[in-house]
Order: C-alpha cells, then structure tokens, then sequence
C-alpha cells in the first residue's frame, strides 16, 4: 500500500467535488500541517488582521483602448442599480465561500503561480479577496483580471486549505464572468462604463448570460487564441487534422529550432507554445493504430453473456464498439476515448480497454461519444460544457453500463461535475446524476475492482506523476501507486515537489505560455532528480506538457500511462517495451 504523501490528499479523504460520488462529497480535509508550521503572512501592512490587501487596484487601469481614462469609474452597482451580489451571486453561495477563507494562509505555499511569482494576488487568498471584492461591487482593471486568468485551476488550494474553501466555485464562477465580458467592441476605445454596458450580453461561450461581468474584456489576441482553441481541441476530427502539419514540423526540425530564441520570439507565444508541447514521434504516434488486430479476443470469442450489436463500419483506427471481458465477466463498463487521448495518444486507449478486459470487464465504447467538455467547463464556458454533457450523458445511457472509466483526468473530473452542471435543468439534472455517479478513473476503477489478471515482472523505477484534477479534484493519490506497486520488480521513486502542477491545466500552456514553460521546466528538473527510468502519469495533458519539458532539459525519460505499464505487465513485455534503453 503506497503511504500517504505531503501536499497530497489522502485517497479516502472526502473530496470537493459535490459531483463525486457518495465518497467524495464532503470539504477536503485540512492538509497536513507539519508540512506548513507557518504559513505566510497576508502580504498587507504589518499590523493587518483582516483581508489582505489586494496588490492591484480594482479600478480599470488606463491603457489600448481606454481614452476616458480621467472620467470615474462606475461600479456595477452603480452602473446598473442593482445589487451586484444578486446578480453575480444569486444564491448566496460565491459570498459564503469568500467568508469560509480565514486568511491564514496555508495555501500559499502550495499554489503554483505564488511559488512563480510570490505575489499576494497571484495567491489563492489574493484571488478569493479579490473575487470577495467583485461580488461587492468592484470593477475591475485589466490588472487584477490577469490575476484571475493567472490561475491555474489547479485546485492544490483546495487540498491545503484547511477551513473547505471552496475555491474551485470561486474561480469557476470568476472563469464564466471573464467570458461574459468578451465582446467584439473593446480595443476600440470604449472606457470603463463601456466595459459595464457590454457586459449582461453574449457569453464567450454562445449562451447568452444575465448577469453583467465585473471583469474587463480580454483583449482581442486573447480571445481570438480561445477562440481558436475551443473551435478545434473538442472535435476529434478537426484535431486530427493539425497531426499532419505538427508531425512535418518535427521531421523537419521546425520544433527543435524552437529552442532557440531568435525563432521563438518570431512566432506568436502561442503558436511557439503549441509546437512545443506537441506529442514527439517518439513518445506517441498519431498514426491511427489496428484496433482490431491488438484484441484477438474481440475476433475469437462470440458474445457469450451479451447479444451482439448489429456492427457498423468502423473508420480505420476506430476501437471496436465491444470487448469481451476475458474469463469470467465481472463488470460491463463504458470507456471515454478522449479527443486529445484519441488523437495524439491512441495507445494508450488501447491499452485501457485491453487492461479492463484482461481483469473481466466487457468493455463498451459507444461510437459518437464526442466530446466531455472538460476543457469548456475548465475555462468557464458552462454553456458550451453543457452542451457536450448532455450528449454524452445520451450516448452512455443508450450503452447501459455498470461504470464508466476515464483514463484522463480533466475529463474524469468534469464529467463528475455533471451532476452540479445540470442541477438546475429540471430535463437533466437526474440524468446527469446518474451518470456522474458512475464515472470512475481508470485507477479508481481497478482498485475498486480488485486483481484478476496476472501481474508479470517489470523490473524498472517508476515516477509517478499525480495530474491536479486526480490528486486535487477527484483526491485520488493511493490507487496509482498500489496498482503500480502491485506490478513484482516494478518500484516507485517518489516526485520532490510532489502535488505541484506540471503547466499544462487544460488550455493554459497555451494562453499562459511562459508561465506554463517555467513551470514545466521545474516539474521536469524534478522529475529528472528521482532518477527513475520512466515518467507515469494519469492524464494526457500531463504527459505532453512534461515530455515537452524533458526534452528541453535533455533528458531521456520516457513518459507513459497508467494503463500501459499494466498492459505491458500484464502480457509479460519485456521491460525495454517501455524504456528502450532498458535490457531486454
Ligand atoms: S487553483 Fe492552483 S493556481 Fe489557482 S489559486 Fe489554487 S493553487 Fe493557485
Ligand atoms: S483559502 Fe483556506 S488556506 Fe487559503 S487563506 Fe483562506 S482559509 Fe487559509
């Protein structure tokens, strides 16, 4: 049994996410305070005991597009004579939480963006002061809204908090008003009222939002890069189409020119950002995978429980729609392919349902799942992220299954945030229950399910790398490493800045792309000191965005699933399968 580790939740601790299941609902549970015996001090005057003051004013800071810089900002209660908690706060629930925080700052230390950059703003308390102020009428600059966009949504707060500050609400409801206020008029000179009079209108997502937005416009750049990004990574095909191109740019050593600066400061950040973090030909291959010809179960056996679904074409690289469990079956589950999963990584989908079927689960995965919405959700486009929800939630009751198994981690935690992103639509909201109950990651799964399948010798050091929304937001930590421990000759070296975000948060590498570089580069140095001989980790995101690290550091260490050490112990590979320069 791997021991409970500093900075990470317990496996059993009760999780933040109301969406959980029965065991994952309640306030997380103080971290550990041996590990912060004094917490910072709120970054405001010496004798300070209340709220720290926020670094950055409020106010609408002068800049492109600002001409009445001299005329007084509104607040939107005064702009609009309403009480500003109703409107962004109907409910009351966003000024509870900001009053739950008792500034003592414990989680200062495990916040990513406060270990950067060390300022009060860029920290949990710093946010939750400031959304605390928002709620309260405030307007903000284009200053203090950075520090919101700054967030990782990494949920370590959550984990260190000790008093169940429910940030991820907070930073979830700031994420949808930063997309509220996203109207095609800013850069254009409009002033401070004109942030106040566009907002109320078209959210970022397409929906159309009542509640006017605190937070000044992004700029153009920035929503053009979203823009961009939410109009390709959710649809699988459309990703499909930026392999060829990223593959071109790495045979012909676009990528690698990258590391020198001259050619990175000629390229938009994010442009950079992207090639950077593209899956290298010699850890995935998009090259659609023959599905078929990797489960000879799936040809040899009939369907001895279940009668067999009339079959439709499968497009090349497609998983079969079923998978006989092998042996006798235990569970009947549903599996999610994933749009990056699927696109840049389809082995480790293959090996997912190959893992499940070997320990006895007859393995549905529904055709036309699309796509979670984890990523909408992510970034506070809840319109957007109800939409793919509510199609899922379809494709998954037509399949009837026991359990559904995610093997990425974003995807697993929003889609156990159905139940809460649907609350409130009488047609969904059971439905949405329903199936955020049955959602379990790969690990949690198994674990859950017991062994069933032989474990063969895999005589190699693991590092285990905990994905934040599985260690934070699912509180998943012990499951990894019991099933990895279970594997004979398999040991675990431990990450020094273990429960630390790796960068990549969903879009964040890149919209933040130096952030997310820095932070990618301390997580590979890190990782690299453990000296182990590959790097695991439970989400895909992850796995690039710490490959792409290693690489610049110029390490060796393969990076790889979960599911793809088990099915290499599983079937008795030999260890260099997974390190090539391992003997064998
Ligand atoms: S979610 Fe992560 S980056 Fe954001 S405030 Fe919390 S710890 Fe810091
Ligand atoms: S969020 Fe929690 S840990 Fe952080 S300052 Fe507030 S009460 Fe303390």
């Amino acid at each position: 049994m791997a021991e409970q580790l500093p900075g990470l939740p317990d496996d059993t601790a009760r999780a933040p996410q109301p969406a959980a299941s029965p065991d994952h609902t309640g306030p997380p549970e103080p971290a550990a305070s041996p590990d912060h015996p004094s917490p910072p001090e709120p970054a405001a005057s010496p004798d300070h005991t209340g709220p720290p003051e926020p670094a950055p004013s409020t106010e609408p800071a002068p800049g492109p597009g600002r001409a009445r810089a001299s005329e007084p900002a509104l607040s939107l209660e005064e702009a609009t004579g309403l009480r500003i908690s109703s409107q962004l706060d109907p409910t009351g629930e966003l000024r509870e939480a900001v009053g739950d925080c008792v500034h003592c700052g414990f989680c200062l230390p495990a916040c990513p963006t406060y270990q950067l950059w060390g300022e009060e703003m860029d920290s949990p308390r710093g946010r939750i002061h400031l959304i605390g102020q928002l709620l309260d009428g405030a307007s903000a600059s284009q200053a203090a809204a950075q520090h919101i966009d700054r967030c990782l949504g990494c949920m370590a707060c959550l984990t260190a908090c000790p008093s169940g500050v429910r940030y991820d609400r907070l930073i979830g409801a700031a994420r949808s008003w930063a997309n509220q206020s996203a109207g095609p008029e800013d850069d254009q000179g409009a002033g401070p009222r004109a942030d106040i009079r566009r907002s109320g209108g078209q959210a970022g997502d397409g929906s159309q939002e009542a509640s006017p937005s605190p937070l000044p416009p992004r700029s153009r750049r920035d929503r053009l890069v979203r823009a961009a990004i939410f109009a390709t990574f959710p649809y699988p095909d459309r990703l499909r189409l930026l392999v060829g191109p990223l593959r071109a740019a790495q045979r012909t050593g676009l990528d690698r020119l990258l590391d020198h600066d001259t050619l990175a400061s000629r390229l938009p950040p994010e442009l950079a950002a992207a090639l950077r973090v593209a899956p290298r030909l010699a850890v995935a291959t998009p090259t659609p995978v023959k599905l078929a010809s990797r489960w000879p179960a799936a040809r040899r056996e009939p369907t001895p429980i279940r009668p067999p679904r009339p079959s439709k074409p499968r497009r090349a690289g497609r998983p079969p729609e079923r998978i006989p469990a092998r042996g006798t079956r235990r569970a009947v589950v549903g599996m999610l392919t994933g749009c990056v999963q699927q696109v840049f990584f389809p082995q480790v989908n293959v090996a997912t349902a190959r893992v499940l079927a070997a320990e006895g689960c007859e393995v549905l995965i529904p055709a036309g799942q699309g796509c979670c919405g984890a990523l909408s959700l992510h970034d506070g486009r809840r319109a957007e992220a109800a939409g793919f929800a509510r199609r899922l939630i379809e494709t998954f009751e037509r399949a009837g299954v026991d359990a559904i198994v995610v093997n990425s981690a974003g995807c697993g935690s929003a889609m156990k945030e159905y139940q809460e992103l649907l609350a409130t639509d009488s047609e969904w909201a059971d439905r949405a229950a329903a199936l955020s109950a049955k959602v379990a990651d790969f690990s949690e799964f198994l674990a859950a399910l017991g062994p069933a399948a032989a474990r063969h010798p895999l005589p190699i050091t693991v590092a285990y790398h905990d994905a934040c929304h599985l260690a934070h937001a699912q509180r998943i930590t012990r499951a990894p490493r019991d099933l990895l421990l279970a594997i004979p000759g398999l040991s675990l070296a431990e990450i020094p800045d273990v429960g630390t975000c790796c960068g990549s948060a969903g879009i964040y590498n890149l919209v933040q792309p130096q952030a997310a570089a820095d932070l990618g580069e301390r997580k590979a140095a890190a990782v690299r000191e453990t000296g182990a001989d590959l790097l695991v980790s439970g989400n895909p995101g992850c796995a690039l965005q710490i490959a792409s690290a290693l690489a610049v550091l110029e390490s060796p260490m393969p990076v790889a699933h979960l599911a793809e050490v088990l099915d290499a112990s599983f079937r008795a590979h030999p260890a260099s399968r997974l390190v090539p320069s391992k003997p064998g």
